[in-house]
């Protein structure tokens, strides 16, 4: 997606990929290596202007190696905080960003002492290599603690309080090289099972926490001397946003201002790593939503009927628990949205996990 929207700028793509048959096979050449092998990261960057990412857990060892030799945005130091959860806590909490009360979990005795000061309920998370819900276990009472180190135990865990939020918000802000800054409005995202299911904006959040989300992702940027797209998901608290944690890179709650912004996430990371003048961040057209396509493809002719929906598909075999393509959604009224919506939901449930 950054290379479909890099390409009308007239920029051209290399990819590095681990995976036989990537998708990107069609948008520029591929580099098929491993993320470590250096005279592959040489290859790879020989000629290049300038490196960028989508996913964070590329090594960063590898992202070092190469920002030695090109310019490399986001910085390798922000993967490096976002690859772990309990230095992503504590960074968080350097800069006076709100997060859950949390410990580190070393061993099984350390998982009880840190249950005795979190308390119940709580999210037990391995630090490193967890997303869409893997790798995390909810407690409710004592007798969820040994089946949830029987499953996760072994390596290092982090113990969050379960935080009784009222809503989930992103905040997606972007940085270019010339130090210029532009902000999308605040997301609502709803989850299942630690998957994000549907994205919508507005969030018709009051001004208050609007300052306080772009504070926090402002001041996280400065720390990390950022460039290109960075989120941040919060939970609403009756005590206002707690971080939960930051994503160094375009992001699903974001995949909606492809379509329903003026500018949408995958342009604005290019042209900021590029250094170009970034674009408006503003809704389109009133209202605009996101429903997520996880283990099944609905027919392509059915989506489409639906009034104001875009198809975005990933070339992905599906299977459980895969996001395998995300519809967009744009209307002039909530109420038409909602609509929209629902009706894309419903098709995306009867023919995957929606
Ligand atoms: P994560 O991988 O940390 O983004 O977690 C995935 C989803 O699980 C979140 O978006 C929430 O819906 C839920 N979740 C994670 N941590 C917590 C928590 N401490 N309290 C309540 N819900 C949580």
């Amino acid at each position: 997606m950054l290379a479909l929207a890099g390409r009308p700028l007239g920029a051209r793509f290399r990819f590095l990929e681990p995976a036989d048959d990537p998708p990107v096979g069609e948008l520029g050449e591929v580099e098929k290596s491993p993320y470590d092998d250096p005279e592959a990261l040489e290859r790879f960057a020989s000629g290049l202007d300038v490196v960028t990412y989508e996913f964070e857990n590329v090594p960063v060892v590898a992202a070092r190696e190469l920002a030695s030799r090109v310019s490399v945005h986001p910085a390798p130091q922000a993967l490096d905080v976002a690859q772990d959860r309990w230095h992503e806590k504590e960074t968080f909490r350097a800069l006076g960003i709100p997060v859950a009360p949390c410990r580190r979990v070393d061993d099984q005795s350390g998982l009880a002492s840190a249950v005795s000061e979190v308390g119940l309920p709580a999210v037990l998370k391995t630090r490193r290599l967890g997303y869409d819900g893997k790798g995390q276990a909810v407690l409710r009472s004592t007798e969820d603690l040994d089946p949830a180190w029987e499953r996760l135990g072994g390596r290092p865990l982090i113990l969050e309080a379960f935080v009784p939020f009222r809503r989930e918000l992103s905040c997606l802000m972007v940085r270019s090289t010339t130090g210029e800054t532009r902000v999308w409005p605040l997301v609502e995202n709803r989850h299942q099972g630690g998957i994000l299911r549907v994205s919508r904006v507005p969030a018709l959040e009051s001004r208050e926490v609007t300052q306080a989300a772009e504070a926090h992702v402002g001041r996280l940027m400065d720390h990390l001397e950022y460039v290109g797209v960075l989120a941040v998901e919060f939970f609403e608290t009756e005590e206002g946003l707690v971080a939960n944690e930051m994503a160094p890179r375009v992001h699903n709650s974001g995949h909606w201002s492809q379509d329903g912004a003026e500018t949408g996430q995958f342009e604005n990371h290019i042209r900021a790593i590029l250094g170009l003048p970034l674009g408006s961040t503003g809704i389109r057209d009133g209202w605009a939503g996101m429903v997520n396509l996880i283990g099944g493809i609905p027919p392509v002719e059915q989506i489409l009927a639906c009034p104001g929906a875009r198809l975005h598909l990933y070339d992905k075999t599906p299977r459980r628990g895969r996001k395998v393509g995300h519809v967009n959604l744009s209307a002039p009224t909530r109420d038409a949205l909602e609509e929209r919506m629902a009706r894309i939901e419903a098709l995306a449930r009867s023919f995957g996990e929606g």
